[in-house]
């Protein structure tokens, strides 16, 4: 089979991270049998430089005519300053508008291998656990009305959270869908208790689960979600929840598997086409010094593989390869722990995956 890809390399260690990921897609192409043809666009900080707009219109263009995205990560303290609506960050929410991508699906696994870098106890994460965040991602307080005014005490800015029943209804469907492709256990996670969004979700979800009995479908409040991934996140399987409740639940997640170096992401709408990333930032503190761990995103392109192209096996090559290198004892910097070995370059630890490819 024959596939276009957009690169979207970004700021940081984007590019790093991105060409890791692409030999691996190279790799597996060849092994296979597939044709994948990879085409860069500029984004973020790096876009900013060279057209004054961190999302150029050839970019929306370039991966509007694709059959998939792979985005690095953007931003950095050069373009701190930039004002609101031309930061690299900005870049982000305008592609996954611009492709419709509504759905974002983070899964957060910890490996048993890795187990030692989790900051939870032994006793807590067992032999690993492997849980899947379904966010919202078009919706919600970070699209809704805005703005500064007077106020009671002077100056005051305000953001608005608001949901559609229809909005609420296609990301539980997909959360649904998913959990009857896993172990049929799914969390809505809200605020129903004080916010009024939040109630329509809940209400909506519930006639959702009508249409799903197989799936034991539970709520849970916000904060204690947050209490509850620390306590025991192996009582999860997925976790459905709105746009910014998704932002820091899938970040306190990445946070218990030991690295954000491993965590892929996929941002899905109504076709195929998908954006795919780690979902760690830019990384300034290390870019360009081959210290990034590109395993994040060369799992975020095997989720390309599976969920935009089809190719399951090609997938599962994919991850298997990353298992049997983490198994195997190599390990980047940030997945370490307390070892005195010499971690492993990016290149190092790539070229360690497309061997065991
Ligand atoms: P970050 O994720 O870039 O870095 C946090 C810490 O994790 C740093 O110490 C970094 O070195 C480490 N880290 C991150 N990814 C790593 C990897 N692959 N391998 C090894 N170590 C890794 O978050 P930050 O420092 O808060 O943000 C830096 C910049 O990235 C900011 O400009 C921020 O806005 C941007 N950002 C972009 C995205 C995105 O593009 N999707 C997401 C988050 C933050």
């Amino acid at each position: 089979m024959e596939f276009n890809i957009a690169l979207l390399k970004g700021d940081g260690i984007g590019p790093e991270i991105v060409d890791s990921a692409v030999a691996v897609l190279e790799k597996a192409a060849d092994k296979f049998g597939h044709t994948f043809n990879f085409t860069p666009y500029l984004i973020g900080g790096c876009a900013i430089d060279e057209t004054g707009r961190p999302l150029p219109k050839e970019t929306v263009e370039g991966c509007l005519a694709s059959d998939s995205v792979l985005l690095g990560a953007v931003g950095g303290p050069k373009w701190d300053d930039q004002p609101g609506d031309n930061r690299p960050e900005k870049a982000l929410l305008g592609i996954r508008e611009a492709l419709g991508l509504y759905t974002n699906l983070r899964p957060a696994k910890l490996y048993s291998a890795l187990r030692g870098a989790s900051p939870l106890k032994d006793e807590i994460v067992g032999d690993g656990f492997d849980l899947l965040i379904v966010r919202e991602l078009t919706g919600g307080i970070y699209f809704g009305d805005r703005g500064c005014r007077q106020g009671k005490y002077g100056e005051e800015a305000f953001d608005t959270e608001a949901y559609s029943v229809t909005e609420i209804e296609r990301i539980g469907r997909v959360a649904f869908e998913s959990a009857m492709k896993r172990s049929k256990k799914l969390c809505s996670v809200d605020k129903a208790n004080v916010l009024e969004s939040s109630r329509l979700w809940r209400k909506t979800m519930h006639r959702l689960a009508e249409e799903y009995p197989e799936v034991e479908y539970s709520d849970m409040f916000v904060d204690n979600a947050a209490m509850q991934l620390v306590r025991n996140p192996r009582q999860f399987d997925v976790i459905v929840t709105s746009n910014m409740f998704g932002d820091i639940l899938s970040d306190e997640a990445s946070q218990i598997t030991g690295s954000i170096g491993m965590l892929a992401s996929a941002s899905l709408g109504e076709t195929t086409r998908g954006m795919y990333e780690p979902i760690h930032g830019s990384a300034p503190d290390i870019a360009g010094q081959n210290k990034a761990n590109p395993l994040a995103t060369i799992l975020s392109a095997a989720m390309m593989l599976r969920y935009s192209f089809g190719l399951s096996a090609e997938a599962d090559a994919v991850e298997e390869a990353v298992d049997r290198v983490l198994e195997k004892g190599f390990r980047t910097a940030d997945i370490l722990g307390d070892s005195a070995d010499v971690p492993l370059t990016c290149t190092e630890i790539t070229e360690k995956v497309l061997e065991e490819l």
